[in-house]
This record gives structure tokens, C-alpha cells and sequence, in this order.
């Protein structure tokens, strides 16, 4: 069964090809690129073929795009969707005037300890529905509400049940039996609490910041987490310049996420590396602080992606969408480098070669939008632009 969008606008791919559409200088060599007037073929659901419109193969199914745009599906590489609670009342009270604190995190702990493993199921499985309808087709997500070791265990279990991204952040914050004694909570998330965890996880995250994690006890669970087999990224340079981004770099993570306060050395650093620089503008938008400079990032060399950091506290958005044009207006990002970063970056950001483009052979995630080019995201802010979502070749919305 062979499936043939044809009839499509503009057809980004993110694969250097000969009929690319050339685009700004400062468009890295594995940047954007799209085919104008396009058609894709997905088989078995990979994509077959993408090409000119007037060269597409025959199909046993053709659907029409209607001169619309098609993207790869977006991927979102940091989201926080197992919990209970909402925070509401806190944005509001931010919105007046109060400031932004990684303790605001214990509320929702709270409130996903008491929850059952049903109702954080549920949460969970609406928010990844609303991501899906908004063209997310890859997400991670995060433990991190629960900081027992029976409720992370259940948290990362049920993450597993709806992506294969999950990550153990038991060092999301100390927990209040924790107060006064750091030091025995960094040993549960390193020790038992690491143990029920593993089985279930692909990555082990720690947010490094002042009134959470210091670089030393930092460095010891991303160390625990990978002696484990899991793959490390950090919450790094959120609300201080501290010794995240280094932290993560030195251990190879495949991102270090937020880069909202980078030292020049910071900047090299992740430019020097593999490490992804994660760009969060949502949480900026959402706690009115400074957004990161990603011109500053992209100039130095540095592969950016974006992702939305869904969660109840500094960021409720699901809205890659929203990212994007922030990314533009707020980030002087091009739009070409603001949804690359959302694809193809957010796939650099999990290791991940089989989403994020539309090159022959990847998994046919696809987006439709409602415009007939990628420029639309930001262009119309807030328009629910998603006309039409694939996963693997299987049109879901
Ligand atoms: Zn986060």
C-alpha cells in the first residue's frame, strides 16, 4: 500500500538536495531546506520519495494537499507531562509581579504523590493528544514529580507506555523530607531510587541550578544514571550562568537544555561539541525572563533545537507552534532555522536519525499546515494552523 501527497506548496525536508530551495546564509549546510511544488510517497510507513510534484511516481492512494505546506512532524525533546496539579494561580500571581522559583516545583510533587497511577495516566495521555493534534510526533518526557523511589518508578512506567523518549529526573529538586540534607537525597536518586527507574528510561536528566542542584551532586547522578545505561542531558543555565552547560559537555549529554545565561566559554563549548543547545522560549514567555540569545548560539556554530518544556509550573504550553514563533519574533531566529530546530534539531537533541526530515527512508511523521509555506507558523501566531498529522505513514489528525 502506497500512499502519495501530492499537490504540496512547499515540502520541507531538512535534506540538501538538488532541488532545494536556497535560503539564508546563515542556514548551516544540514539546515533547512524545502522542495517547492512538491509530492512525497510514503511506503510501509517510511517515506519512499519526495521530489517535484510533476516527477512523482504512481501510487495505490493519492491525497491531495491542496497547496498547503508539509514538515516533518516536530519533535519535541523536553516536555515534563506525568504529574497532577495545576499552577494557575501561581502564573497569574508571576504575571503580577512575583518572581519565578525552581521551589514552585514542590507543589506539584504534592499533588502528583496523592494522585493515582489512572488519574496521572490520563493527565498524561490529553497532553500527548493535544501535542499530537498540534503536529508533535516525537516527544520525550520526564519523571521528576514524584521524588520517591516508588513514584518516579511509576511515573517513568507510565511515560513508557506513550513514547519510547523517557527520562529519570529524580534530581528534579529536593523533596521536603529532603530539607537540610541534600546529600542523602542525591544518594536515593543515585541508589534505589535509580534502580526501579533504569528498566524503564532512555536518558537520566539533572537540573543544574542554584536552589537545586550543584555542578558536584549534579555530576554524580548524571554519572550513576549512565554507570545504569542511560543516556545523560542536563538542565543547564536556566535562571544563573552556572556550570551546566559545561557539565553536560563534558559528559557527552545530547543536550543541555534552556542556555538561557551562557559565558562565552559556555558558547564555545557547545559550538566545540555534539551536546545540543536546547532553546526553551516558552518558559521565557511564561516567567517574563530574558529569552536566550540564539543568534549568539547559531553564529558560534552551535546546533539549536527547540522544544516546548510542557509542564505546570514555568511553561503550559504543548504548542510547538507557539515555540517557533517566539523563536522568530523574540529570538531573531529565520523561520528556516526556527522549524529546523524544532525538527531536525529536536531529533539531534535525542540522538534520533529517523525523525526530524523527510529524506528517503525516514519515518513518514508528517505535518500539514494550513499556508502554503513553513513561514506560516510564525506568521500567523496563535492560528491553529494543523490541517493534517502522519505518524509512520498513519494519518492521525
Ligand atoms: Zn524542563
Amino acid at each position: 500500500m502506497s500512499v502519495l501527497i501530492t499537490n504540496i506548496a512547499e515540502l520541507t525536508t531538512n535534506q540538501q538536495e538538488r532541488d532545494a530551495i536556497p535560503h539564508s546564509p546563515a542556514t548551516r549546510p544540514d539546515g533547512f531546506a524545502a522542495i517547492a511544488d512538491a509530492a512525497l510517497l510514503i511506503e510501509h510507513g517510511r517515506v519512499a520519495w519526495a521530489g517535484p510534484a510533476s516527477r512523482a511516481p504512481a501510487a495505490d492512494e493519492i491525497v491531495d494537499a491542496g497547496g498547503r505546506a508539509v514538515l516533518p512532524g516536530f519533535v519535541d525533546s523536553h516536555a515534563h507531562l506525568v504529574f497532577a496539579g495545576e499552577r494557575g494561580a501561581e502564573f497569574a500571581a508571576r504575571m503580577a509581579g512575583q518572581p519565578y522559583r525552581a521551589g514552585g516545583i514542590r507543589s506539584t510533587v504534592a499533588a502528583t504523590r496523592a494522585a493515582t497511577d489512572d488519574q496521572l495516566r490520563a493527565n498524561l495521555r490529553r497532553l500527548a493528544a493535544e501535542m499530537l493534534s498540534q503536529g508533535i510526533t516525537t516527544f520525550e518526557c520526564k519523571s521528576g514529580y514524584g521524588l520517591t523511589a516508588d513514584d518516579e518508578e511509576r511515573s517513568v512506567a507510565i511515560a513508557a507506555e506513550v513514547t519510547p523518549e523517557v527520562t529519570y529526573l529524580g534530581a528534579h529538586v529536593v523533596p521536603p523530607e529532603f530539607d537540610g540534607d541534600p546529600a542523602g537525597y542525591v544518594d536515593l536518586v543515585c541508589g534505589a531510587m535509580l534502580d526501579a527507574c533504569a528498566p524503564h528510561a532512555r536518558w537520566v536528566d539533572v537540573f543544574c541550578e542554584q536552589g537545586a542542584f550543584s555542578r558536584d551532586e549534579a555530576a554524580a547522578v548524571l554519572a550513576a544514571g549512565m554507570a545504569a545505561g542511560l543516556q545523560p542531558r542536563v538542565h543547564a543555565n536556566q535562571l544563573t550562568a552556572g556550570p551546566g552547560v559545561q557539565l553536560a559537555v563534558e559528559v557527552g549529554a545530547a543536550s543541555a537544555d534552556h542556555c538561557s545565561n551562557l559565558t562565552d566559554a559556555d558558547v564555545e563549548a557547545l559550538a566545540a561539541s555534539a551536546t545540543v543547545a536546547t532553546l526553551l522560549p516558552g518558559v521565557e514567555f511564561s516567567t517574563r525572563h530574558p529569552y536566550p540569545d540564539a543568534r549568539r548560539l547559531l553564529e558560534a556554530g552551535a546546533t539549536v533545537a527547540l522544544a516546548t518544556d510542557c509542564n505546570p509550573g514555568s511553561c503550559f504550553t504543548s504548542s510547538m507552534p507557539l515555540c517557533i514563533a517566539l523563536a522568530v519574533r523574540e529570538m531573531h531566529m529565520t523561520t528556516q532555522e526556527a522549524v529546523w530546530a524544532a525538527t531536525a534539531g529536536g531529533a539531534r537533541a535525542l540522538r534520533r536519525t529517523d525523525v526530524g526530515h523527510l529524506g528517503v527512508g525516514a519515518r513518514a511523521d508528517l505535518v500539514m499546515i494550513e499556508g502554503p509555506s513553513h513561514a506560516y507558523l510564525a506568521y500567523r501566531p496563535g492560528v491553529p494552523l494543523v490541517a493534517g498529522v502522519w505518524r509512520a505513514g498513519e494519518r492521525l489528525a
